[in-house]
């Protein structure tokens, strides 16, 4: 039987120590960071998201500055408003909540975003970064996945990793965090043939698919970690890709869904904006 890897109890270590940073920072330099959010319309998930990290920038003593647009809002005011938040010293990180409305250039809009402030990872510029190896933000979910496998001890070097899913947002910058720890690395996909074969040779098995409950035991090895980055709606309740019951069998760690890769993800948003481009 298997370790539950616990998100939620990794998260709470990392909220102690923004606490104590936020502190000293107030105490010396009697100020702290400061996170701004943007939200452009009414998208239910981000109203969420948004009230979501309100709460936890209370938490944190964080400075959280929310700011809600009308959905008309023109792409140029939006343009406006994000480079008068960039000169602005205060600001440590800028969030803006996707989707745009349809009429908003996204693409425009996040490049719009300075490097510095982009605690999100959304400009091509912070992209382009990270993927030279150089100073950027790192992408949240990917980063929670590698802050896991640290936090519970998990051998990277020369490990056999195997991520299931190759979005721009997961499997990608996965791939690369992996390689910058040594590991050797297999991605998967939807056209990938025997996965099953793939899957069963990991010693690290990373899912971000989509597919509530589609991998089981016989799709790992004994003795695997197991990473499961998705999360569906089923019946109305987050489900992961994995068989939870099933793999926790013969796996030698896996994470729930939710409490796992999830509940770290914007704990380490808000670290980003309190360490800065380093
Ligand atoms: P996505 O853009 O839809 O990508 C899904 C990936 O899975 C694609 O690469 C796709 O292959 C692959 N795939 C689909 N069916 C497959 C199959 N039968 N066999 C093998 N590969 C298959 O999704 P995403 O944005 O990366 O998100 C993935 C999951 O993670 C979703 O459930 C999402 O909600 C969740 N998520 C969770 C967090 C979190 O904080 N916990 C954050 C982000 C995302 P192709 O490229 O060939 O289409």
């Amino acid at each position: 039987m298997g370790i539950i890897m616990s998100g939620k109890e990794i998260a709470n270590e990392i909220k102690e120590e923004i606490k104590s940073y936020v502190n000293t920072t107030k105490k010396t330099l009697n100020k702290s960071p400061k996170i701004v959010s943007i939200l452009v319309g009414n998208d239910g998930g981000s109203i969420y998201y948004q009230n979501f990290q309100q709460r936890l920038a209370e938490q944190l003593n964080i400075d959280f500055e929310k700011i809600i647009l009308n959905e008309t809002i023109l792409e140029e005011d939006l343009i406006s408003l994000i480079k008068k938040l960039n000169f602005d010293k205060n600001i440590d990180g800028i969030i803006l909540l996707l989707p745009l409305p349809k009429h908003i250039n996204e693409k425009i809009i996040t490049n719009i975003i300075s490097v510095e402030k982009d605690i999100d990872c959304l400009s091509e510029a912070s992209v382009g970064r990270f993927y030279k190896g150089e100073k950027s933000f790192l992408p949240c979910t990917p980063n929670s996945v590698i802050t896991l496998l640290k936090a519970y001890k998990v051998p990277l070097e020369g490990a056999n990793v195997v991520i299931v899913g190759r979005s721009n947002i997961v499997g990608k910058p996965l791939f690369q965090m992996f390689l910058n720890e040594n590991s050797t690395v297999t991605i998967c996909h939807s056209k990938t043939k025997n996965l099953k074969k793939i899957t069963q040779t990991a010693d690290i098995l990373v899912l971000a698919i989509g597919k509530p409950k589609f991998i089981d035991g016989e799709y790992i090895k004994e003795g695997a970690v197991i990473i499961d980055v998705g999360t569906s709606n089923v019946n109305g309740k987050i489900t992961g890709d994995v068989d939870f019951e099933d793999v926790i069998e013969k796996a030698a760690m896996v994470t729930p869904v939710p409490g796992g890769v999830g509940a770290l993800t914007t704990t380490l948003l808000f670290k980003n904006a309190c360490e800065g481009l380093k």
